[in-house]
């Protein structure tokens, strides 16, 4: 137990920390006691996914939303940091949900700006290699992988997100959806690839029409980051 353990907590470690594949940013502050976590530069600018993604929902949605996360997130760990010093856990439930939510959005949105490129510098199409084989075995084809996960994005109820994970305790692809930003995961498994479908994300071009963001944003997925991760992963 104590080795699964260690082992979780070591890959998440490893998942944070890629070569290439650097999912979050962060710095030690001066105490050297917490951890910062900062928001990621985008890895293209704020127009590169358009027409499939606007330019200002690409920025109000990395510059304030996920900003308000990533200050979410240092707030709740600096309050845990003064609970553990005042040994007062009164609210020990509201900052470890606050963790989880804001933490939650941290990680997936810094997840969800690296799955995607725009066409012109590879973005859309289908998986290859490795990647597309295992995606076959485990779904029947491409195709009926691409309907599950749309369907599973169409129907997260309210705000939330559809995730492809790979389940490390059998080496299997799955398709989980994620409500907010923190309900209804399976624990053992790495994010791979993700969409966001709050409102935020796509409201300013699509309104309510959830189901044509989903269609267009196949456009965008940058299979190579994906194909990385899952290289690094597979066991
Ligand atoms: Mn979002």
């Amino acid at each position: 137990m104590k080795s699964n353990r260690r082992n979780f907590i070591g890959a998440f470690a490893s998942f944070s920390a890629l070569a290439g594949t650097k999912i979050f940013a962060s710095s030690e502050d001066s105490s050297g006691m917490l951890t910062k976590h900062e928001l990621p530069a985008l890895p293209y600018a704020y127009n590169a996914l358009e027409p499939y993604i606007d330019a200002k929902t690409m920025e109000l949605h990395h510059s304030k939303h996920h900003k308000a996360y990533v200050d979410g997130l240092n707030k709740a760990e600096a309050e845990l940091a003064k609970v553990r010093s005042l040994q007062d856990f009164s609210f020990i439930q509201y900052w470890s949900k606050q963790s989880a939510f804001h933490g939650g959005g941290h990680a997936l949105h810094s997840l969800f700006w690296k799955s995607m490129a725009s066409p012109s510098q590879g973005g859309g199409g289908e998986p290859k290699g490795l990647l597309s084989e295992k995606i076959k075995e485990d779904f029947g084809s491409f195709d009926s992988f691409k309907k599950q996960f749309s369907s599973a994005a169409a129907s997260v109820e309210g705000s939330g997100w559809a995730i492809l994970h790979l389940r490390k305790s059998d080496n299997r692809l799955i398709i989980l959806q994620a409500e907010n930003q923190h309900k209804l995961s399976a624990w053992d498994t790495i994010p791979l690839l993700n969409i966001d479908v709050w409102e935020h994300a796509y409201y300013l071009t699509y309104q309510n029409k959830r189901a044509d963001y989903i269609q267009a944003w196949w456009n965008i997925v940058n299979w190579s980051f994906v194909e990385e991760m899952y290289t690094l992963y597979r066991k």
